[in-house]
């Protein structure tokens, strides 16, 4: 069904909230009006709420944790952006696997099981999407969601209510 971006985020921004606050970690939010995406808003939420809980567990206390959703063409794009430690380039492919961890010892503190990354994965490829990161050790990450937007065309008689919704499986495609 239709859902809308902004109440996934503030909805997934709700749910680390108690987690930053721990860490005294400033969440800051810009999130454009009116991204809609088709799928399932509860899966969407979970992806980017895993987004968030990484970038507060593998980050200093005091420091900040962006959420960002914009349009960009066709595309919802959902970033989420820390001043952590970083990913080392040869492993920043490897994170989206099951299970994988850069640093054993390192993320045991933070007791995950490794799979939040590789949940992301899929949820953006069952929309039709697809995730990537941006990371530099020693002073961030950027991981951001990309989504087929949902947004019907602007109608030229002035009524978009009236339009029916574009087609979904045109709007996935098909993968050969
Ligand atoms: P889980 O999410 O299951 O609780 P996890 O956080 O270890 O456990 P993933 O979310 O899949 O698993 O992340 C895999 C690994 O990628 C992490 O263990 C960590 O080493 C690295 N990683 C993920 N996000 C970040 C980030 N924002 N900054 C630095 N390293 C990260
Ligand atoms: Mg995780």
């Amino acid at each position: 069904q239709l859902v809308d971006i902004g109440a996934v985020v503030l909805e997934a921004v709700d749910r680390v909230r108690v987690a930053a606050e721990a860490k005294s970690i400033d969440l800051g939010l810009a999130t454009e009006r009116d991204l809609r995406v088709f799928g399932d808003g509860e899966l969407l939420v979970t992806a980017v709420a895993n987004l968030l809980t990484n970038a507060i567990n593998y980050s200093e206390a005091r420091t900040k944790v962006g959420i960002g959703a914009r349009k960009v063409g066709e595309t919802v794009e959902i970033a989420v952006t820390d001043q952590g430690q970083g990913i080392p380039a040869a492993e920043q492919e490897r994170i989206f696997e099951r299970f994988y961890r850069v640093d054993a010892a390192r993320s045991r503190a933070t007791g995950g099981t490794g799979l939040g990354l590789a949940i992301v994965k899929h949820v953006c490829a069952n929309h039709g999407g697809e995730v990537t990161v941006w990371s530099e050790e020693g002073r961030g990450s950027t991981f951001t969601m990309r989504l087929p937007v949902a947004a019907p065309e602007v109608a030229d008689d002035g009524d978009p209510a009236a339009d029916p919704p574009p087609g979904v499986a045109a709007a996935t495609g098909g993968e050969g």
